[in-house]
């Protein structure tokens, strides 16, 4: 066979959450898609802020058309790189430059490129992520030549379990992933945590006398609930890269829009910064889609309406908490991380699936026995599945 078997196993097996949603569809040609509970995909229900859609339109209207489709420089425009450098300091008075930032396609692709930019190749070097954690973590380590070490959560609250953390760093850990708000518990990591994970990270670079590099995953920085704080990791560790995506934060996932952004702090950041470069590259992420970058130049204090995943939360919460699930209350995101009522997650997800509940166990996430519910869907929806979720939990009593 003349060709990568590794790269035709990821290509020819789908991911189970694009198993559940194909089936998804299946079901609802067969009865009705009001009729099917589908809780499968991450995809943003609400739409794009109004002022981004008449941007785009604007932009295509008055604009240069050779220019707004041009190239522009492969690490993103520099007009575009200052606006975002500047909200960035605005906001957590980092003191970034825009020659720090690096334009991308979204999270996946900065995450890929900085696992590509940190890792070296036939090394021996090692990434932790935190149970539970995105899937895709395991592609991006592996494809950039690393080894996936995964530390397990505190029970209940799933913050990070710092003792067992620090268990998991030897002289090989090079890099540190952090995804909060989390997907696919919707936990966002109290300050508390975050101080506690960045003292072992320097305890442990200065024992290993080399750089442990924190790789901050932040698609969801923007969708939290009741005023919670997410920590800004560069103000806690300077080693510190930020993925920034505007898949969710502005509803625009099939745009695929985003940045990374050095820590002005790190040591040789500029250095860094080139290789992120270099990474970008060797990969083809060079020059992330123009037309975006001009929207988010001129939509960069827009929102979306993040209060109706927050009335989809509480609907969620209530009912099921009242039903006899256990789930930690999610403080963003657009998750819940619900205890499967039998020690299997794929026998509770048959058995949901025979009540048109379509959730998706999370063994692949790194925690055996639960079930991930994306609420970003219809608030219709969640309500039309509540007696199924309570049907469900009476068939276990
Ligand atoms: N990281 C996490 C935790 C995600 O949940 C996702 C998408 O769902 C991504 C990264 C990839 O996001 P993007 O669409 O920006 O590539």
């Amino acid at each position: 066979m003349g060709y990568n078997q590794k790269m035709f196993g990821l290509g020819s097996k789908r991911s189970i959450i694009r198993e559940i949603f194909e089936y998804s569809k299946t079901r609802a040609a067969e009865i009705g898609a009001e009729n099917v509970y589908d809780f499968s995909l991450g995809n943003p229900s609400v739409p794009a802020p109004k002022e981004v859609n008449e941007t785009i339109a604007n932009l295509l209207e008055t604009e240069n058309s050779v220019l707004l489709h041009g190239y522009t420089s492969a690490q993103g425009d520099a007009g575009v790189r200052k606006v975002i450098a500047d909200r960035i300091n605005d906001k957590f008075g980092v003191g970034i430059s825009p020659n720090l930032i690096y334009m991308t396609c979204g999270a996946a692709a900065s995450l890929s490129i900085c696992l590509k930019a940190v890792i070296e190749e036939n090394s021996a070097d090692e990434c932790i992520v935190f149970a539970p954690f995105f899937t895709e973590y395991r592609v991006f380590i592996e494809n950039a030549g690393g080894k996936i070490v995964v530390s397990k959560p505190m029970e209940k609250t799933f913050q990070i379990d710092i003792a067992d953390f620090e268990n998991k760093i030897n002289e090989n850990t090079k890099a540190v992933i952090v995804n909060s708000p989390n997907n696919p518990s919707g936990v966002v990591y109290s300050e508390e945590t975050v101080k506690a994970l960045c003292e072992v990270l320097r305890r442990k670079s200065e024992e290993y006398g080399k750089v442990i590099y924190l790789i901050a995953d932040e698609p969801y920085r923007e969708l939290v609930y009741s005023g919670v704080d997410v920590p800004y990791l560069m103000n806690y560790y300077d080693n510190t890269l930020v993925c920034y995506s505007y898949s969710k934060s502005l509803s625009l996932p099939g745009e695929r829009i985003g940045y990374i952004a050095v820590c002005p702090k790190m040591e040789e950041c500029v250095n860094i910064y080139l290789t992120v470069c270099g990474a970008g590259r060797s990969l083809g992420y060079v020059c992330a889609p123009s037309l975006f970058q001009q929207v988010i130049a001129r939509c960069i204090d827009a929102k979306v309406n993040v209060e109706a995943y927050k009335e989809n939360r509480d609907l969620l919460y209530d009912n099921l908490t009242a039903y006899g699930y256990e789930c930690v209350k999610p403080d963003g995101a657009f998750y819940l991380f619900v205890k499967a009522l039998e020690d299997d997650a794929y026998a509770f997800f048959e058995k949901a699936k025979a009540h048109e509940i379509l959730v998706v166990p999370c063994d692949d996430f790194g925690v055996e026995g639960y079930v991930r519910i994306a609420y970003c869907t219809d608030k219709s929806r969640v309500e039309g599945a509540l007696p199924a979720f309570k049907a469900l939990a009476e068939e276990y009593k």
